[in-house]
């Protein structure tokens, strides 16, 4: 028999063991009874001990070799519980020569384990998810090796088919905890995009499935390392070469450090050993993956995790070459009534997704304003992120409830759910329907005061719903969603194509665009901005714009010449004062003069900017005097106004914008807006929400730009309403003096019969 070695030196012959009787006869039990046995055998322990994790977050011993055999299916831990429940949450190997000293310890004393002193436990890892924990237990106070901890990891990984198949768990004996089946789960969250759906859970696996784990012949399996590794830099090679990257700059800075990893000899030297010792190739990425993680988790700063992102990264592009160019879940696979759970998602990875498979979105992060979330709203599927460890909590197909409006998320539902479920999509479907029958009747009060209601958008795929709802036009187009999405910095030529295909598909109505609102939380893959304490009020937007007027003056000049021929109007992000605005405007009429050398210039060109900085709101005279038109970005202003960060969940319901100094900030900012004759607009999430579009309404704003579903909405509202009452109440509600006067806003709306 060959001994271990060095590093991960698992003798081949024990791998091709453990992989013939998995693959053998016998049920799982009896399967993972023989390997557990073996792996005692060759670890020279007294001990192997095998625990799968169930729904519910419980940890079961499904097999062992040297406890009390009458403990197995009986000892069960919570994830967190114990040495074997803190490897399974902590997602890493422990090993410790005095295991019982260890404060976690929790003593079984049906195991009979306080014989045992010594203890090394790895986590089950398949598909990024803690599916078990394997564990070795010696007599003695041992001290396990850096080897042996490689050697078991290798192993769980080659076990993790057989413990993720859902066969051992269902032989838990009666009366035991966590026999039980899983039970029904509300988890709250915060929500991203409202609306409801029903379907069952799939989990979102960036990388691979991994089918075949131990080699035939190592030799070969190096083989396909190396042309998958050449494919890989090929590719590499391919995305910086392209013309619009090979400029030098910050984005080529962040790529050259991205190629530098992938020839990182380090990284893939360790997959190497892997292999030798009897891993496939994808087996072998994935296990340096799963040591990546590991180290991920432990590392708190952030710079260093988003490089070991890259990494993260790198080896789903490694696996995705070695399975010939798989990637998502392959559309058949997908349920039709599939509900997305992941960790986090890109916006790409959303659309790699079947929308009409898609019911809705859970994330255990993500917040309102990331770019999922706009994406996810557009495509209008229900996201709820901020759900605490669901990731762990759901089983793949488990049934789901997912409650967009109401921020919670119902896991394995009991039928009376489902049907009350069931009957609240019904109501809407048919809310929905009343709405379309009022796309053709101007939003107008009943007492003939015209409101121009627009949608916000930043995706192609946002146009369509301007038909929809039959809005007036695009009263803000969010540009830094394709740069998002893409991989490198788009040039002229691509921005151009881009905004010509907005206008085009905008027809006759007019688009506001804004320029790139970048920093803060929208950080572009290829441009480091490098880390800030406090990015929100950090170099952001029209920051970024002036600091770096190249970037600022690509994207004017691609605007100018799309919108040759028609009506151009650009506003600015983050504007705090009028300087800025002017050193912005002054850029923008220098590329309309380059356009007009050229002989194709807009027909007309508005220039506004955003009010979303508190101190802007004190410069009005002198900014109507240069800005041909304003927009409120009231979830800035709003966050700016109460020093409230808008993606933090704990103060999501703290401070309410239906409040006196809300209303009468907002009411000063019409009077100017009238004084000076210039339109004013609001584009924040509260023109979204009826009673708030409401309260606006009666400020005196005329102009409204909303997530697009909302138009039915508030076009049903105001249709009902009558502005004369409504701006008496509200000027009162200015000078009160309460938390909120939502309250009082909604008993106007019930006395006056305004749909809310
Ligand atoms: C706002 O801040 O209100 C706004 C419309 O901009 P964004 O949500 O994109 O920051
Ligand atoms: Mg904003």
């Amino acid at each position: 028999m060959e001994k271990m070695g060095a590093w991960g030196g698992v003798p081949r012959q024990l791998l091709r063991r453990l992989r013939d009787i998995m693959a053998g006869a016998g049920s799982a039990q009896e399967r993972l009874d023989r390997v557990v046995k073996i792996i005692a055998a060759e670890m020279v322990a007294e001990v192997c001990s095998a625990y799968v994790r169930r729904a519910g977050d419980v940890l079961e011993l499904c097999a062992t070799e040297g406890l009390r055999p009458e403990a197995v299916h009986r000892t069960t831990l919570r994830v967190g519980e114990g040495l074997v429940g803190d490897i399974a949450e902590e997602a890493r190997p422990l090993a410790l020569a005095d295991a019982q000293a260890h404060p976690n310890f929790a003593y079984r004393p049906e195991t009979g384990e306080e014989i045992f002193h010594s203890l090394m436990g790895v986590p089950i890892l398949r598909e990024g998810r803690v599916s078990g924990v394997l564990v070795v237990q010696n007599r003695t106070m041992r001290q396990y090796t850096e080897e042996e901890i490689e050697t078991l990891e290798t192993i769980a990984m080659v076990l993790a088919e057989l413990v993720a198949s859902g066969e051992l768990i269902s032989r838990a004996l009666p009366g035991a905890p966590g026999a039980e089946p899983a039970l029904p789960l509300r988890l709250p969250g915060v929500r991203i995009c409202g609306g409801i759906a029903i379907g069952r859970a799939v989990l979102h696996q960036p990388t691979v499935v991994i089918r075949r784990v131990v080699a035939e012949d190592p030799e070969v399996e190096l083989g396909r390392l190396r042309a998958a590794v050449a494919e890989l830099h090929d590719a590499l090679d391919r995305m910086m070469a392209a013309a619009d990257l090979s400029a030098s700059g910050e984005h080529r800075d962040v790529l050259e450090a991205y190629r530098m990893f992938a020839e990182d000899r380090g990284w893939l030297g360790r997959i190497r050993e892997a292999i030798r010792s009897g891993l496939t190739a994808e087996a072998a990425v994935q296990k340096v993956q799963n040591d990546t993680r590991v180290r991920m988790n432990q590392i708190e700063d952030e710079y260093l995790r988003e490089r070991l992102q890259d990494l993260e990264d790198l080896n789903n592009r490694l696996l995705t070459h070695l399975a010939g160019g798989i990637g998502a879940m392959p559309a058949a696979e997908l349920p039709d009534d599939a509900v997305l759970v992941a960790h986090n998602l890109g916006p790409a990875e959303l659309l790699d997704y079947d929308r009409r498979k898609l019911r809705a979105v859970v994330l255990e992060e993500g917040s309102p304003t990331a770019h999922v979330s706009i994406v996810a709203r557009a495509l209008d599927i229900p996201v709820v992120g901020r759900v605490k460890d669901v990731f762990s909590r759901v089983d793949p197909l488990d049934p789901m409830i997912v409650d967009g409006d109401g921020s919670v998320v119902l896991l394995r539902p009991t039928e009376e759910a489902k049907q009350a479920f069931a009957q609240a999509i019904r109501a809407r479907a048919e809310r929905e329907a009343a709405y379309a029958k009022l796309r053709d009747l101007p939003a107008a009060t009943k007492d003939g005061v015209a409101i121009s209601l627009n949608i916000n958008a930043g995706l192609l795929l946002d146009l369509g719903h301007l038909d929809d709802g039959n809005a007036d036009g695009v009263g803000l187009y969010r540009t830094e969603i394709p740069f998002m999405i893409r991989a490198a910095f788009p040039d002229v030529r691509a921005q151009e194509d881009l905004y010509r295909q907005v206008l085009r598909g905008a027809g006759d109505r007019p688009v506001t665009f804004r320029t790139l609102d970048v920093g803060g939380d929208k950080l572009l893959p290829y441009f480091a901005s490098g880390h800030e304490d406090n990015p929100a009020m950090g170099w952001r937007a029209i920051r970024i714009a002036l600091d770096r007027p190249f970037m600022l003056r690509q994207q004017l000049r691609a605007l100018v010449r799309a919108a040759q021929g028609r009506e151009l109007r650009v506003m600015f992000p983050m504007v705090a004062e009028v300087a800025e605005f002017e050193a912005a405007r002054r850029i923008m009429e220098l590329e309309v003069q380059h356009a007009a050398r050229r002989g194709g210039r807009p027909l007309a060109v508005k220039i506004g900017a955003m009010l979303e900085v508190p101190a802007l709101a004190y410069q009005l005279p002198a900014l109507f005097r240069v800005a041909d038109f304003v927009s409120v970005g009231s979830n800035d202003l709003m966050q700016f106004l109460f020093a409230a960060d808008r993606g933090s969940p704990r103060l999501a319901d703290r401070y309410d914008v239906l409040s006196p100094p809300v209303l009468s900030l907002l009411g000063s900012l019409v009077k100017q807006a009238e004084a000076a004759g210039k339109p004013l607009a609001l584009c924040g999430e509260m023109a979204s929400r009826p009673i708030e579009a409401m309260a606006l309404i009666g400020l005196g704003f005329r102009i409204l730009s909303m997530a697009p579903s909302s138009v039915g909405p508030v076009k049903a509202m105001v249709r009902k309403l009558d502005t004369r009452p409504l701006a008496d109440l509200v000027r009162d509600l200015c000078r009160r003096s309460e938390h909120s006067v939502r309250e009082t806003l909604r008993t106007f709306a019930r006395d006056h019969e305004v749909p809310i």
